[in-house]
């Protein structure tokens, strides 16, 4: 890199630059232009850019990585399931639509103990996917459970 000319602040100033050079390293070791307004030197400057830049790419990688994780436990967990609701007289197996539930609820306390979602997904895979208290229902045949006690589906095929 060619270095610039040697120009003091006062003389930068002067001439209505916005940089000037001292040939002094910063204390980082940065041989670079500063800048007049607050004597920053550019070479910190790029180095904190490019440490933004790197944080973020690891940041989306580990969020990829994440995701895959979560949809292949959640996979599994469903697969596991039986990959359908659970209610008689539904046939939903469409993953989006289906979602773990607690038998007999208790789903609150549960929950609290070892959280919703992923959570409770890794809690299931850790225990050995019990079926005694948990099943799989679609959403509509949860809420359905959740605020009548029963399923639609049931009543209307004479099945609870
Ligand atoms: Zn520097
Ligand atoms: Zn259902
Ligand atoms: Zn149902």
């Amino acid at each position: 890199m060619p270095m610039p000319p040697i120009i003091s602040k006062k003389a930068a100033r002067a001439q209505g630059l916005k940089r000037y050079y001292t040939g002094v390293p910063c204390k980082h070791g940065h041989t670079a232009d500063r800048r007049v307004s607050d004597s920053g030197c550019l070479g910190c400057k790029n180095q904190r850019e490019r440490d933004r830049r790197k944080k973020s790419e690891h940041q989306s990688k580990e969020l990829q990585r994440n995701q895959l994780y979560r949809t292949q436990l959640r996979h599994d967990v469903l697969s596991n399931y039986g990959g359908k609701c659970a209610c008689p007289g539904c046939d939903i197996a469409e993953p989006r639509f289906l979602g773990i539930d607690h038998i007999e609820g208790g789903g609150r306390k549960h929950r609290k103990e070892i959280g919703s979602g992923p959570g409770l997904y890794v809690w299931l895979r850790n225990n050995d996917y019990p079926k005694d208290k948990f099943r799989l229902l679609c959403h509509n045949c949860n809420h359905s459970y959740g605020h009548y006690g029963f399923c639609a589906h049931g009543v209307s095929n004479g099945k609870v």
